[in-house]
C-alpha cells in the first residue's frame, strides 16, 4: 500500500488529500512491480466511440499514465456511426485476445448504442473499469475482481493518509452504481468497517445526516452543494462530484468554506480524478496477474 510521507495542509489547517501525487507515486510504484517481474507484458485497451471531446481526453491520459507505469496501451477508435454490432465485435475480440488484459469501455456511448450488452461482453477478469454486472455481483459477495475505479481511488486516498475508519460513521452521497453503491460496500466491508449512511435525492436533513459523519464523500454532480454547515470539526471530506463552470471544474463542495473546519479534504481538479486513473492501472497490473502473468503474483 502507498503512504504519503508529507502531507501538505490547507490555509485553514486541514490535510490535503493529494490525488495528482499519490497518482505519480501509484504509477512508479507499479512500473517498480512490472520490472521486478521481468518486465512481462501487460496491456491496457481502450475502446472510444464517436467524437466526444472529454471523452477523448479521459482516454488519451489514462494511455500517458499507462505508458509511465510500464503498461502497453492499445486504443481502438470506431466512428459516432459505429453500430451496436460493430463495438460489440471490436470488443469480443479484445477479449478474446490473449495479449490484452484489461478493457476499458469509454463511457458515454452515443445515444444510439445501449452499453450494457457491450459491458456484459467483458469477463471479470479484463473488466478493469469494474462496472459490469458479474464485477460488481463479486464486490457484494467479497469475491476477488476490480472494484470501479473511482470508489476504489477514494479508498486508496484514506488508506494513503491513514484516515481511521474502523467503527467510524462515513455519509456517502449519491447512490450511482457507478460511484455512490460500491463506494457505500468498500467503506462498509470487513477489514474497514465503517458506519455507512447511503444518501441521494430523496434524503431529508442533508445537513444533519452529514454532521453525524466523520467521512463524507459527495458524489452528486451538483456544484458546492456541500458547504460548512454540512461538516463537522475534523471530518474528512472527499468530493468526487465533477461540474463545468466558467471558471473550470468544480466539485460538489465549497473549499475554501470546508478547509477551515475539515480534518482532511480532497481538491477539485486533483483529487479523485487522477486516482480514478491510479486505479485504474492497478486493476490492469491485477488482471494481468488474474490472467497467468504469474511472474506478478507476489512482488
Ligand atoms: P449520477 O448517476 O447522476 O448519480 C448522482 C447521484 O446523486 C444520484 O444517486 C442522486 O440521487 C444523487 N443526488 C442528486 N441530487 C441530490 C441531492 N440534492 N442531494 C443528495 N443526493 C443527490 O452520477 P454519478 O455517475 O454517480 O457521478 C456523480 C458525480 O461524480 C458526477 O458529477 C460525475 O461527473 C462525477 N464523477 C467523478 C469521477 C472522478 O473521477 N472524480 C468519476 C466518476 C464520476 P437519486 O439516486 O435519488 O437520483
Amino acid at each position: 500500500m502507498n503512504e504519503v510521507a508529507e502531507p501538505v495542509y490547507t490555509e485553514g489547517g486541514a490535510v490535503l488529500l493529494d490525488g495528482n501525487q499519490l497518482r505519480d507515486d501509484t504509477v512508479m510504484q507499479l512500473r517498480a512491480r512490472i520490472e521486478r517481474a521481468g518486465s512481462p507484458s501487460v496491456c491496457l485497451a481502450t475502446v472510444l466511440v464517436g467524437d466526444d471531446a472529454p471523452s477523448r481526453v479521459y482516454v488519451n491520459m489514462k494511455h500517458r499514465k499507462a505508458t509511465e507505469a510500464g503498461i502497453e496501451s492499445r486504443g481502438v477508435e470506431l466512428p459516432a456511426s459505429a453500430t451496436q454490432q460493430e463495438v460489440e465485435e471490436a470488443v469480443a475480440q479484445l477479449v478474446a485476445d490473449p495479449d490484452v488484459h484489461g478493457i476499458l469501455v469509454q463511457l458515454p456511448l452515443p445515444d444510439h448504442l445501449d452499453p450494457e450488452p457491450v459491458l456484459a461482453l467483458l469477463s471479470p477478469e479484463k473488466d478493469v473499469d469494474g462496472l459490469t454486472d458479474r464485477s460488481l455481483g463479486r464486490l457484494v459477495r467479497g469475491l476477488p475482481g476490480h472494484a470501479p475505479c473511482t470508489p476504489l481511488g477514494v479508498m486508496r486516498l484514506i488508506e494513503a493518509y491513514g484516515i481511521g475508519t474502523v467503527g467510524k460513521r462515513a455519509v456517502v452521497i449519491g447512490r450511482s452504481t457507478l460511484v455512490g453503491l460500491p463506494q457505500m460496500l468498500l467503506l462498509g466491508r470487513k477489514g474497514c468497517d465503517a458506519t455507512v449512511t447511503l444518501a441521494h435525492s430523496r434524503t431529508s436533513d442533508l445537513v444533519e445526516v452529514c454532521r453525524s459523519a466523520d467521512i463524507i464523500v459527495a458524489a452528486v454532480g451538483q456544484a458546492g452543494m456541500i458547504t460548512g454547515e454540512h461538516v463537522r470539526p475534523g471530518a474528512t471530506v472527499i468530493d468526487v462530484g465533477v461540474s463545468r463552470s466558467e471558471t473550470g471544474i468544480v466539485g460538489d463542495v465549497v473549499f475554501d468554506e470546508v478547509q477551515a473546519i475539515a480534518g482532511a479534504i480532497t481538491p477539485m481538479p486533483g483529487g479523485t480524478g487522477p486516482m480514478t486513473i491510479a486505479c485504474l492501472l492497478e486493476n490492469t497490473v491485477s488482471a494481468a496477474a488474474m490472467l497467468g502473468v504469474t511472474s506478478l503474483s507476489g512482488v
